[in-house]
C-alpha cells in the first residue's frame, strides 16, 4: 500500500463542489476528481448550524482543521476516507448554503470582505492519501482510527515540511540525550520524542516575530541550520532562570516563557527581592492560584486576578459569622452590621450563615490579613453592593 502525505488548498478542494439538498450530501469536489461521500460512508450530520459554523470558524482563526484522509480509487479519482464532514461544511459555506456571523453579523461567503474570502480560499488542508486493495485500505483506516496514536500537530508539520530545517531543530529540540533537555523540562511540558519541545519553541519564535509555526517552517524548510529558533529559546529559558533564580516550581511548567518574555524582557528584576516574593506568595492561604504568581510579580504585583485570591476559607468564615450573631442578639439587632444601622425591617433581622457572605475589612492587596480579625459577614445585599463599588 502506498501513502503520502500533501496541502491541498480549499480552493481546489470545493472546485466544481456539488452538493444534493434531497439526499444531505456532498457530492464532488476537486473538479470531479474527489468523490466527498463514497457509499459506505455515513451521511453529513455536520449541517446543524454549530459544527458547520465552527468548522468556518475554526479557519478564520486559524486552527489547523486536522488531517483528512483520501483513499486512491485509481484513474485519477480520489474518495474521501475521513474528512467528509469537514469538506462538506466547506463547500456548503463557499456556494453559499448558510451563513456564520462576523463581529455580530450575519455573512454568507460572497458578503465576507475579500480577504477574508480569500484566507478561506488559500487555507490548506492537510491530506494523507493511501492506495491499495480494499483490505489493506479498510485494513489500515482501522489502525489510524481505533489502534494507532494519532500523530499529533508538530509530528505532521515535520511530515509535511521536511527537509534540513526540520532534520536540524530535531537533533536540537527531540534529542533526549541532549543535557540541556533536564534544564527545558522545568519549562517546558511535554515529551521531546513526540516533538512537543520543538512545537512550544516554534510557537514562541513565530509569536514573536508574529508569524505561525506552519508559515515559519514552509519559509525555512530548506535552511541548513535551525540556529535562530535555537538561539531564540535558549534566551527566552536563560532569562527565566535568571530572573528566578531557584529550584524550578513545578507551577513553572508549561507557563507561556515566550509570551512573557517579550514582554518582560527588557525590565530590570532584583532577583534576590523577586525570590522572596514567590517564596512568600507562595505560602499566602489567600493564593490559589500558584501558576500565576510568576506572571503577577513581572508585571509588578499589579494583577491580583492573576492569583485567584479567595480570601477567607469556611472555618473563618464560620468564626465570624458566630460572633456577629451572637453579639447581635444580645444586643436585639440584625447580625448584618449594615442592616443593624439601617432604617427598615431588616435592622433587628438574623440571617443564617447560607444568606451572609464574606466582606474583607482591609483588602488583600492593601495587605489585610486572611484570618478572622480581617473578615465581617455581611448580608448578601450588602456585600453585592459594597462589592460594587
Ligand atoms: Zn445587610
Amino acid at each position: 500500500m502506498k501513502t503520502s502525505l500533501e496541502q491541498i488548498s480549499i480552493a481546489e478542494i470545493v472546485e466544481g463542489f456539488v452538493y444534493n439538498e434531497a439526499e444531505g450530501k456532498g457530492l464532488y469536489g476537486l473538479n470531479g476528481h474527489l468523490t466527498i461521500q463514497p457509499e459506505y460512508q455515513r451521511n453529513y450530520i455536520y449541517g446543524d448550524g454549530k459544527k458547520d459554523v465552527a468548522v468556518i470558524e475554526s479557519i478564520l482563526a486559524g486552527y489547523p482543521l486536522g488531517l483528512i484522509y483520501f483513499n486512491d480509487a485509481g484513474d485519477g479519482q480520489l474518495e474521501v476516507l475521513d474528512g467528509q464532514q469537514r469538506i462538506t461544511s466547506i463547500g456548503r459555506f463557499v456556494t453559499g448554503k448558510f451563513a456564520i456571523k462576523v463581529d455580530g453579523r450575519e455573512q454568507t461567503f460572497s458578503s465576507l470582505a475579500p480577504a477574508q474570502q480569500d484566507l478561506i480560499r488559500d487555507n490548506t488542508l492537510l491530506i494523507y492519501t493511501s492506495s491499495g486493495t480494499e483490505a489493506e485500505i479498510k485494513q489500515w483506516f482501522q489502525t489510524i482510527n481505533i489502534a494507532g496514536v494519532p500523530l499529533n500537530e508538530q509530528e505532521l508539520l515535520n511530515a509535511v515540511y521536511s527537509g534540513p530545517f526540520v532534520t536540524a531543530a530535531k537533533a536540537v529540540f527531540s534529542n533526549s540525550a541532549d543535557s540541556r533537555q533536564q534544564k527545558w523540562a522545568a519549562y517546558v511540558k511535554g515529551d521531546p520524542k513526540r516533538q512537543e519541545v520543538l512545537h512550544v519553541a516554534l510557537e514562541w519564535l513565530a509569536a514573536a516575530k508574529k508569524t505561525t509555526v506552519s508559515a515559519y517552517m514552509a519559509d525555512h524548510r530548506h535552511a541548513p541550520s535551525a540556529k535562530e529558533l535555537e538561539t531564540y529559546f535558549t534566551s527566552v529559558i536563560d532569562w527565566v532562570s535568571t530572573v528566578f533564580k531557584r529550584i524550578p516550581d513545578k507551577e513553572m511548567r508549561g507557563l507561556e516563557w515566550g509570551r512573557l518574555y517579550e514582554t518582560y524582557h527588557l525590565t530590570p528584576y532584583d532577583s534576590r527581592a523577586v525570590d522572596i516574593r514567590v517564596t512568600e506568595l507562595r505560602s499566602d492561604p489567600a493564593v490559589h492560584k500558584a501558576s500565576g504568581i510568576y506572571e503577577y510579580i513581572l508585571g509588578g504585583e499589579k494583577r491580583s486576578e492573576l492569583l485567584d485570591i479567595r480570601i477567607f476559607d469556611d472555618k473563618v468564615k464560620r468564626t465570624a459569622y458566630e460572633q456577629q450573631t451572637a453579639q447581635a442578639k444580645e444586643e436585639g439587632t440584625s447580625n448584618c452590621p449594615l442592616c443593624a444601622v439601617g432604617a427598615n425591617n431588616n435592622r433587628t433581622r438574623i440571617y443564617t450563615l447560607k444568606e451572609m457572605d464574606a466582606d474583607h475589612v482591609t483588602a488583600w492587596s492593601h495587605g489585610g490579613a486572611t484570618d478572622a480579625t480581617n473578615c465581617e459577614m455581611l448580608c448578601v445585599a450588602h456585600n453585592r453592593s459594597k462589592g460594587n463599588r
